[in-house]
């Protein structure tokens, strides 16, 4: 049974605390702080851009991410300066929008975009347990294509040494959000101009086989990359 004094404990439970820097201070409106909320944009997207300083200079690098309860997984080469400087503990800015529509007001000025983006700040931690790792490329690898995991040849002790993987916590978190339809002035609504939302989808084309497909073998399904797309938070 709720009380009075748990609903605030478990409405904190059930978002993120907005800080200094997740405060939304322009349209905060369109801030959301909850978890489940954020999480569903997390889940529909796989591509994130990565902010961090290395010698005082920022850098915004492009990755595939996928979540984990209140972890997001990032993977790739040793090799790779994004993820090495990450492993470092670094201050780490990183963000994921969601594309929904062109806004088309009435005037030049009330011109927007439907969208739903998150950005978390935080440090990464690299992951060294065997398990956690594999499980965290697991994850990773079935947000992007539903399924791939169990139907693939697994990592082996080198690919497993070649690769790195990072956790990112999170913990402070916003999301901003728009939908709808352009807000014009009210006197510019006797003005003869369409006025309304262009919806942007994402299109799958049809899979192309690589040439060295063995006769017999099923041609992936596009059905299952739409699984991706549902609203649905999979992995709470
Ligand atoms: C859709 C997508 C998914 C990706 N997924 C992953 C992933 O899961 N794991 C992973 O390790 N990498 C991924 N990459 C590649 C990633 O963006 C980096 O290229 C890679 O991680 C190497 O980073 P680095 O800092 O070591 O690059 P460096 O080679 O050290 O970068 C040097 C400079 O090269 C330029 N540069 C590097 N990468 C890019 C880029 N992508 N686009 C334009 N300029 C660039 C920048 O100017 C950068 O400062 C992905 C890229 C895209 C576009």
């Amino acid at each position: 049974m709720c009380t009075a004094t748990s609903l605030p404990i478990m409405a904190a439970m059930n978002t993120y605390t907005p800080t200094q820097r997740t405060k939304v201070r322009r349209l905060s409106k369109r801030a959301v702080y909850d978890k489940a909320q954020v999480h569903a944009i997390l889940d529909e997207g796989f591509l994130c851009h990565v902010g961090f300083t290395q010698d005082s200079h920022p850098f915004v690098i492009p990755t595939l991410y996928a979540r984990s309860g209140e972890t997001l997984y990032m993977h790739g080469s040793g090799a790779s300066r994004m993820l090495k400087t990450l492993a470092q503990g670094v201050d780490v800015c990183l963000t994921v929008t969601l594309v929904d529509g062109y806004v088309l007001a009435r005037s030049a000025f009330h011109h927007s975009m439907n969208y739903r983006s998150v950005t978390v700040l935080g440090r990464a931690r690299l992951v060294t347990e065997l398990a956690e790792k594999m499980e965290a490329l697991r994850i990773i690898t079935d947000h992007v294509v539903p399924g791939r995991w169990d139907e693939v040849r697994g990592p082996n002790e080198l690919e497993m040494k070649q690769t790195v993987v990072l956790a990112l916590p999170l913990e402070e978190v916003a999301a901003k959000v728009r939908m709808g339809p352009p807000a014009d002035d009210e006197e510019d609504y006797a003005l003869p101009i369409w006025a309304g939302v262009v919806p942007i989808h994402t299109q799958l084309g049809d899979p192309v086989g690589d040439g060295r497909v063995l006769p017999d073998v099923k041609m992936v399904e596009r059905s299952r990359f739409a699984l991706r797309t549902g609203k649905d938070s999979k992995r709470d």
